[in-house]
């Protein structure tokens, strides 16, 4: 085989001191594992991104950077970014020294054991893998719905994300060098990635329970990370709009005539309900048309100040120590 190639692990945090310890060991021994069988490089890191947290979570990351420079790195935010602004800010720091990344959460539900796989799937070409979950066993019947409703309303809204993957997913370096490439402030990585190309393939595993601490997505942010995900990849809602518009005309055209026609017949009977239900439902109507093109409008305005999206404090990192 080639020379083993560097892999950087980036695993975002956010309040996560009850379970980085475990992470970090976890994530340790996986990675001697993997130099031994000469999969990946001796050069090869974790890289924990403190998402600007409350807790003792960057002390931690310090703390084991201290104790395992070889193995562990830090980057710490200015301010708490979000999710996919974490993410990405560890992506960018890391992709000029790095052969492959390998994004993860740092709860433990992302299955370390699948490293593997998807390590020896990019040896075989991929540039990209995507790691898919199997089944939702341990997801409570409430979040499997509204996560599989997520992804299955996703696609019919015309975005292109790839079915039951989160954020677990090993990129190689050209691919995030093009990754740089995207501007936009409304990050929503699963529709991004698949939009850069490349050969890629997925890799199937069993998502865990989360390991310790409660989770950072609420049901608010889940919506709003939807919205966002539409929003940002599709304009069939404006499209929608559109035709809604265009069957509302040929309505009203219809009903006009019908109207018309009564009038002329002298079988008018004054329906000031039905008026005033046609006026509410037309304004509702409008609306919620005008609500879209808010969302749109809003996005626009966010985009064109062009804002950095994360603003890195502290880069901790021994990569030439070897
Ligand atoms: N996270 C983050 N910033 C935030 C919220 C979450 O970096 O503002 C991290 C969090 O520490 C975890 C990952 O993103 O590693 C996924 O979050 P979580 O596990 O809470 O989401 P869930 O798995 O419940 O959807
Ligand atoms: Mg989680």
């Amino acid at each position: 085989m080639n020379k083993p190639e560097v892999l950087y692990m980036v695993v975002p945090c956010y309040n996560e001191e009850e379970v980085l310890h475990e992470t970090a060991r976890q994530l340790k021994e996986k990675y001697t594992a993997l130099i031994q069988q000469n999969l990946i490089s001796a050069k090869s890191r974790v890289v924990f991104v403190n998402d600007g947290s409350k807790d003792k979570t960057w002390s931690i990351i310090c703390e084991l950077h201290g104790e395992n420079p070889e193995f562990f790195s830090g980057i710490n935010l200015a301010h708490n970014s979000g999710h996919q602004n974490a993410v990405l800010a560890g992506l960018m720091t890391v992709k000029d020294i790095c052969d492959m990344a390998i994004t993860m959460d740092a709860d433990l539900q992302d299955d370390i054991n699948t490293i593997d796989a998807m390590v020896k799937k990019y040896y075989e070409g991929n540039q990209v893998v995507y790691g898919v979950r199997s089944a939702r066993k341990t997801d409570t019947f409430f979040k499997k719905f509204t996560a599989e409703s997520f992804y299955k309303f996703m696609q019919v809204m015309g975005a292109d994300v790839v079915y039951n993957h989160a954020d677990f997913r090993l990129m190689s370096r050209r691919v995030l060098q093009e990754l740089a490439g995207f501007k936009e402030v409304h990050l929503f990585l699963r529709g991004m990635i698949p939009l850069i190309g490349f050969q890629s393939c997925n890799v199937y595993y069993e998502r865990h329970e989360r390991f310790a601490g409660e989770s950072k997505y609420p049901l608010k942010k889940m919506l709003s990370f939807a919205i966002n995900g539409i929003t940002s990849f599709s304009t069939k809602p404006l499209k929608m709009i559109t035709s809604l518009g265009f069957a509302m005309s040929v309505v009203s055209i219809l009903a006009f005539l019908w109207g018309l026609i009564i009038k002329i017949a002298d079988l008018s009977i004054s329906g000031w309900s039905s008026t005033i239900c046609s006026i509410w439902l037309i304004g509702g109507l409008q609306l919620l048309c005008l609500g879209v093109i808010g969302e749109y409008v809003g996005k626009i305005y966010a985009e064109v100040k062009q804002r950095p999206r994360f603003i890195v404090a502290e880069f901790i990192n021994d990569s030439e120590n070897q």
